[in-house]
């Protein structure tokens, strides 16, 4: 009976190989993916960029002022993705965000703290 050999894969590539397939599992299970339709921030008029946030669980609470900012000035800051409010294993979140947007969020944050 003819027996076919299978060519031997040296350890080191072996090794490599079920290390990328570990960490591509791995990141299944623990990002997601949030990125939505839209290409372009409408407020500023720049493509937006692909990034990774927390993703923070629960109900969230903002105070209005806040609020009337992130909605005004930078709505498409996506510093942090909502996931809901039932915790799940996933800590992280791909999504698109407004560089100018984020600047704008940074300020108001900076701007607003208490002296
Ligand atoms: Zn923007």
């Amino acid at each position: 009976m003819l027996k076919a050999k299978m060519p031997k894969i040296p350890k080191p590539i072996r090794a490599t190989f079920l290390f990328v397939a570990a960490v591509a599992i791995l990141l299944a299970f623990t990002v997601l993916d949030g990125r939505d339709e839209k290409r372009t921030c409408p407020l500023h008029d720049v493509p937006l960029k692909v990034g990774s946030v927390p993703i923070s669980y629960g109900l969230p609470v903002f105070e209005t002022e806040y609020w009337k900012a992130r909605t005004e000035q930078f709505p498409f800051a996506n510093s942090t993705y909502g996931g809901g409010c039932m915790p799940k294993i996933r800590r992280i979140a791909i999504v698109r965000y407004c560089p100018i947007c984020r600047d704008a969020e940074k300020e108001w944050e900076t701007s607003a703290q208490p002296d």
